[in-house]
C-alpha cells in the first residue's frame, strides 16, 4: 500500500495500491503492462475520496535545456519540474511572458493537460510541443500545439486522461514581450511609466496570496467546482432575479462565477466534519487537518443541493475526484466502499 496523504494536496490520508516512478522515456512504455493505473503529477488537481485499488504512476523527468534564438527562446522541461518554479528560473534568465502564470501549483507535465491559465494568460500559448509516450502503443510522439486541441481547460490530454503520459513540454518565447495586463485587476499597472515581468509577478503573487489558501499551509486543491455555462436567455432570467449576479460572456453564453453563487447562500465557513467552505473564498473547499471521503462527498453534494435549488444551476467539481476504480464520472451517485 502506498500513503497517498503527501501526494495530493487536499491530503486526505487514503491508499494506492503501489507506485512506479518512471524515470526516462524507456520506463514509460512498461506503464501499459499494468491493469490499473493513474498518472499523477503533484496532485494538486487531484482529491482522493477513497482508497485507490491501483498504480500510481508518476514522471519523474527533471531538468531543463534552453536554446536562445534570434527571436526568443526555446525550452524543453521535463514534467517533474514544479511549475512555479520553472517560471521564477524564466524571469531570472529575462525570459518574460509566463510572469501571469506565477504561483499556479503543480508539475510542469500537468500544465498542457488543463492548459492551465490565470490572470488572461493561458500556458498553450507559449507551449511550442508536448513529448508523450503513448501508453498503448509505447511509442513517443512530439505532438505539435496545434494538435494538441488546447481550449479553456481542456486538451487532449484531459479528453483521454489514460492515453498519454507526458515526459517534456516544449515552449516557445517570444522576445518580442507584451505585458498582458487585461485582467482587471492588474489594470493599475497601467499607470506605470515602465513595467516590467517581474512587477506583474509580484502583482500576481500579492493577489492570489490574498485570495487564495496557500495548500501547503491548508490543504485544499484550488478552486473546487467549475464556472457553470448557461444560455443567453437563462442569463437573462438570472439577472432579473439576482442582478449582483457576477458573470462573464463568452461566445454567446454566459460563465457564471461559482464562488458568487456558493457565497450568496452563506455557505463561507461551512463544514462537513473538518472538510469546510473556506471562509474567504467561496469557491474553495478545505481540509481543517482530519477530512474524509465522506466529509468532502457530503459537502460537495450539500452545496450543489442549495445551488441548484436557488439558482436552478448545476455545478459540478473542478478538481478530479478519484474513487476505489479510479476517476469518478457522476459525483452525485459515488458510494465509498
Ligand atoms: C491553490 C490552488 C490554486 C490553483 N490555481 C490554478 C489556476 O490559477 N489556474 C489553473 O489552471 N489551475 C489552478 N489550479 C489547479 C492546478 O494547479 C493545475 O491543474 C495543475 O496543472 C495541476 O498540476 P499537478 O501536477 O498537481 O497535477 P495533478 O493533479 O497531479 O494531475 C492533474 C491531471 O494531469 C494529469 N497529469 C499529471 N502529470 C501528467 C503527465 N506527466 N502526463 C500525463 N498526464 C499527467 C493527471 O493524470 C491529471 O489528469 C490550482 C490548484 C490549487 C490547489
Amino acid at each position: 500500500m502506498w500513503p497517498l496523504a503527501s501526494h495530493h494536496s487536499f491530503k486526505i490520508n487514503n491508499y494506492a495500491s503501489d507506485v512506479f516512478n518512471v524515470t526516462s522515456v524507456a520506463e514509460a512504455r512498461s506503464v501499459a503492462n499494468l491493469d490499473n493505473y493513474l498518472i499523477l503529477g503533484e496532485g494538486t488537481n487531484t482529491l482522493f475520496i477513497d482508497n485507490y485499488d491501483g498504480v500510481i504512476v508518476k514522471s519523474c523527468i527533471t531538468g531543463i535545456s534552453y536554446e536562445e534564438k534570434k527571436s526568443g527562446w526555446h525550452i524543453r522541461v521535463g514534467a517533474q519540474e514544479n511549475w512555479h518554479d520553472f517560471v521564477v528560473w524564466t524571469l531570472t534568465k529575462n525570459i518574460c511572458g509566463l510572469e501571469n502564470l506565477v504561483l499556479i501549483p503543480g508539475s510542469v507535465g500537468a500544465a498542457p493537460v488543463q492548459n492551465i491559465g490565470a490572470y488572461g494568460v493561458e500556458v498553450s500559448q507559449y507551449i511550442q510541443s508536448v513529448e508523450a509516450v503513448h501508453i498503448d502503443t509505447g511509442e513517443s510522439h512530439t505532438i505539435a500545439n496545434t494538435e494538441c486541441e488546447f481550449s479553456y481547460r481542456d486538451s487532449i490530454f484531459k479528453k483521454n486522461p489514460r492515453s498519454w503520459l507526458i515526459t517534456h513540454v516544449n515552449f516557445n518565447i517570444s522576445k518580442a514581450w507584451q505585458p498582458n495586463l487585461s485582467y482587471p485587476a492588474l489594470a493599475d499597472l497601467n499607470n506605470q511609466t515602465s513595467i516590467s515581468a517581474r512587477a506583474i509577478a509580484d502583482a500576481v503573487t500579492a493577489i492570489r496570496s490574498s485570495k487564495l489558501p496557500n495548500p501547503n499551509e491548508i490543504p485544499n486543491a484550488g478552486s473546487f467546482f467549475k464556472n457553470p455555462v448557461v444560455s443567453a436567455e437563462r442569463y437573462q432570467q438570472l439577472i432579473e432575479d439576482f442582478p449582483n449576479l457576477i458573470a462573464f460572456e463568452v461566445g454567446g453564453d454566459y460563465k457564471l462565477a461559482a464562488g458568487w453563487l456558493i457565497e450568496q447562500l452563506g455557505l463561507k465557513g461551512t463544514c462537513c466534519g473538518d472538510c469546510c467552505v473556506h471562509d474567504k473564498q467561496a469557491l474553495v473547499l478545505v481540509n481543517r487537518g482530519n477530512a474524509t471521503g465522506d466529509n468532502v462527498l457530503a459537502l460537495c453534494r450539500l452545496i450543489q443541493q442549495r445551488v441548484e435549488q436557488r439558482f436552478g444551476v448545476i455545478l459540478e467539481p473542478e478538481v478530479r475526484m478519484i474513487g476505489r476504480n479510479g476517476l469518478i464520472d457522476d459525483i452525485t451517485k459515488y458510494q465509498r466502499s
